[in-house]
């Protein structure tokens, strides 16, 4: 696969730029590097880059049990059409069943504890296991995506998970995203055609219209929750809190 990118429009095309030397900067200065993949798509586009520029980095995709099965599809066909190796990382089998004693299947709908204690077993703890070992590790964060991520950095030091973070789309527009999408042929998650704008676990995401803020279709029900799960926003104690049943 050739890193062709001459039929960019010339905006997209610089924002491509600045993407692609961050990817290598992190390759060169802090392998092992690794890619947090939703399967969204600004990271299907993470993934176009890395395997267009043939870089050393690595995917990983946290399966957390109740993924919709468009992404469980998404992830086959990934691996197909690039050739990778993504690494799918799932829940502790303990913790997970201390989980649903607790709070059973759906308790994320009765309380914002019980639905970061959710997010806790099945995305952020995976997250660790995903990160040890790395140097640094890429996200698809866009700083348009919401106001919890206004302010997000192309570029920073992950306290909470002790490695490098980079997000080379940071600056890039929901429509930068699609036109290079386009432009590629870039395998993308038939959700977003329904009005997915953010896709994560079945249960817990939902279309949004036209305009809308893009995490907005997250944990709808909650009121004026941050619409993060704690795997992005640092100091989100409650999130990163110890899972019930789950050892010191
Ligand atoms: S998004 Fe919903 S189902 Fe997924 S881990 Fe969080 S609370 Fe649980």
């Amino acid at each position: 696969m050739l890193a062709d990118f001459s039929a960019l429009p010339t905006a997209l095309s610089r924002a491509v730029d600045v993407a692609r030397r961050l990817l290598a900067e992190a390759a060169a200065r802090h392998a092992p590097v690794t890619l947090a993949s939703s399967m969204g798509a600004e990271d299907m586009v993470l993934i176009d880059l890395v395997a267009r520029g043939n870089l050393p980095i690595d995917v990983f995709v946290l399966d957390t049990g109740r993924l919709h099965d468009d992404t469980q599809a998404l992830i086959e066909e990934t691996r197909a059409h690039y050739g990778l190796p993504i690494r799918i990382l799932v829940p502790d089998q303990g913790a997970l069943e201390s989980l649903l004693a607790e709070h059973g299947p759906n308790g994320f709908y009765r309380s914002v504890d019980a639905r970061k204690a959710c997010c806790a077993v099945r995305k952020v703890v995976p997250l660790g296991r995903a990160l040890a070992g790395y140097g640094a590790w890429i996200t698809g964060l866009r700083r348009a995506q919401s106001a919890a991520r206004a302010e997000t950095p192309a570029h920073e030091w992950d306290d909470a998970n002790g490695l490098e973070k980079y997000n080379p789309l940071v600056d890039w527009s929901s429509d930068d995203v699609w036109d290079y999408i386009r432009a590629h042929d870039v395998p993308y998650n038939p959700l977003h055609d329904q009005g997915f704008a953010s896709i994560g676990c079945a249960p817990c995401t939902r279309a949004v219209a036209p305009g809308a803020d893009e995490r907005s279709g997250r944990w709808w029900w909650e009121d004026g929750g941050s619409q993060e799960c704690g795997l992005h926003v640092a100091g989100d104690r409650l999130a990163r809190a110890r899972p019930a049943g789950e050892a010191e």
